[in-house]
Formats: C-alpha cells, structure tokens, sequence
C-alpha cells in the first residue's frame, strides 16, 4: 500500500537568524524567523509525512508553546517523524521538494541539502529531490521577505501496524 502527502511552509527572513534548508546552513545576511531553526524545507518534508500518516502537522506534535523545541534543530523533529512512520510500518519511497528564495542563490547547496535529508530519511539521495526556484520579483518570496517551501512524499507499507500503536494518535 502506498500512502502520499503534501507539505507547505513559509519563514519571514529577518536579520541576526541563520539560513538553515535541509539542515545546510546557507550563508546570507539574513535567516528565517521561527521558533526552532526556521528550515522551511525540513518542516515541509515532515508535514508531507505526517499528512501521509494523517497525523496532523508539525505544530500538533512540536507545539510553539513548548519550550523544548525553541531553537530545535528540524533535523531532530524530521527523524522523530520518520520514527513515527517506521513505526506505523511505513518506509519513505521518494520526495520532491521545491525551495522559493530570492536570493541567495541555493543551487550550490542543493546536493549538501538532498545528502543530509536522504541520511535522515533513511533513503537514497537518488529519491530526494530538491528544487530552487525564485519568486522572480513577485510577492513576500520575491520581495525577499520570505522562504517558502512545498513538498510531496510518496510512503510504502512495509509491515503491518504494530499492535502497540494501534492506529492511534501517539504524542512523538
Ligand atoms: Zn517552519
């Protein structure tokens, strides 16, 4: 059985924050505001997940409101919900991902981004896609105010649900 889901996410670029997509700090003058290090890319990825497991989203299981997760590394939240999908018998098969950033420009850090991503999804980079685009001078993207990223993920059923999860919502 396959299972698909979509991801969104967007971070208003603000100075004195750090650039992090896809665990890969990027180096420019400013970085995504948030609560945890702001990579729109990981959280877009691990949205996708979740809303493959119909397990809400990142908020419901990394709440705002808990300090544990301020300046949490999204590459930590990434591999508890992959923990969560091993856990309900599913693998990750592939992901496509597009980053929109004005500046500055990703491609050169595109590979680093699929590389580290891969390692945590437990796949091969050859099924970690990682698109960058611009917003070509258009709206909060194009203006440079923001980072926005979108992601699918396809999910494989590779054993059955282990009866201690039961098929119900499990705090991660
Ligand atoms: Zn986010």
């Amino acid at each position: 059985m396959f299972r698909v889901g979509i991801g969104y996410d967007t971070h208003r670029l603000v100075e004195g924050r750090p650039l992090v997509l896809g665990g890969v700090p990027v180096p420019f003058d400013r970085g995504s505001d948030g609560h945890s290090d702001g990579d729109a890319l990981t959280h877009a990825i691990a949205d996708a997940i979740l809303g493959a497991l119909c397990e809400g989203d990142l908020g419901v299981h990394f709440p705002d409101s808990d300090t544990q997760w301020k300046d949490a590394d999204s590459m930590q939240l990434l591999s508890r919900v992959v923990w969560l999908a091993h856990e309900r018998g599913f693998e990750i098969e592939n992901i496509d991902a597009n980053v929109m950033i004005e500046r500055p420009k990703l491609r050169p850090h595109v590979d680093a981004m699929r590389a580290n991503l891969a390692r945590v999804l437990n796949i091969e980079a050859g099924g970690v896609s990682v698109k960058a685009k611009t917003g070509e001078g258009l709206d909060a993207v194009g203006r440079g105010d923001a980072v926005t990223a979108q992601a699918v993920v396809l999910l494989k059923q590779t054993s059955s649900v282990r009866a201690s999860t039961g098929g119900t919502t499990k705090q991660i």
